[in-house]
């Protein structure tokens, strides 16, 4: 495996690399989530192609306010995960190899990144879409691998993939969750202990929600005043918002309908630490 930490050196990689060549965009402090994103890459890219991962805590999709810099930033133990997974090459850009001081463009999308993430965190999809775009012209992948724990990411990054004419395909990877149902986050570790117990209930409370909506009940009102509940009863956990949206527009349903596809999406903050995560309800035939 190779490691780049200059533009330069990613371009000229890319020049002569096998194709076809699929790209894993992450932050790091790599865990079983990334690694199982990493291996669908390998298994895209097969033996003759080649698989990029990169590392970026990307500082223009962070607030003020936000936890940039107490972001975990463990290089090394990341960097044994990405050979032993199987990467190529590793691209971990300084901000200021990426980002001139005086940078005055930014790529916005405009409709699925206003809601969710996008109310509670004012100029996210901007700093992530911007990114994205950036990376995907040093990397130049023919696919780029995305989990569908952000899924309202996802969604954003389709959308500017196709509004925008970029010829590469997204792909997406299911959840990757703890035993006790906790999506794995590099945020987890942020958890204090009690924390840590009290976030597997997220999942649980989603869960009683997709099972009741998988069992008739259509009246999304209903479903999502339930789910508040439930959230709201863990200990030590604000609901930063918790909703039941058609899942490609993201739009709002007032009911399940068959053929509705519906997903859940919850965020919760224990104390400085904010954790997202979503599932699909699935209504009965
Ligand atoms: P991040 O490092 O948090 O920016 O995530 C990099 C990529 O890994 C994104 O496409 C995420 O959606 C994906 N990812 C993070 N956690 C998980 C998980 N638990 N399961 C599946 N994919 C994940």
């Amino acid at each position: 495996m190779k490691t780049a930490a200059r533009i330069g050196a990613v371009l000229s990689w890319r020049r002569t690399a096998p194709g076809p060549v699929v790209f894993v965009p992450t932050m790091g402090a790599l865990h079983e989530g990334h690694a199982a994103l990493i291996r669908k890459a390998r298994r895209l890219a097969g033996t003759k192609g080649s698989v990029v991962v990169s590392i970026f805590v990307n500082p223009s999709q962070f607030g003020p306010k936000e936890d940039l810099s107490q972001y975990p930033r463990p290089f090394a133990r990341d960097r044994v995960l990405c050979r032993e997974e199987g990467a190529d090459l590793l691209f971990h850009p300084a901000p200021a190899e990426m980002y001139a001081r005086d940078a005055s463009v930014m790529v916005r999308e405009s409709s699925l990144a206003t809601g969710l993430c996008g109310a509670s965190r004012p100029g996210h999809f901007d700093g992530v879409c911007t990114v994205v775009a950036m990376l995907f012209h040093m990397v130049r992948p023919d696919t780029a691998v995305f989990g569908e724990k952000d899924w309202q990411q996802l969604a954003v990054i389709r959308r500017m993939v196709r509004d925008l004419g970029m010829p590469v395909k997204i792909t997406g990877h299911p959840t990757v969750r703890e035993e006790d149902g906790l999506a794995l986050s590099s945020r987890n570790r942020l958890l204090t202990p009690e924390a840590r117990r009290a976030a597997a209930r997220i999942y649980q409370a989603m869960t009683a929600a997709a099972r009741e909506g998988g069992s008739g009940e259509g009246r999304v009102a209903r479903l999502r005043s339930g789910l508040l509940k439930d959230l709201a009863a863990i200990p030590g956990a604000v609901v930063d918002y918790a909703e039941i949206l058609d899942e490609e527009t993201l739009g709002s349903l007032k009911a399940l309908k068959g053929g509705a596809r519906a997903r859940i999406f919850v965020a919760v903050r224990f104390g400085p630490v904010r954790l997202i995560d979503n599932l699909p309800v699935k209504p009965p035939r």
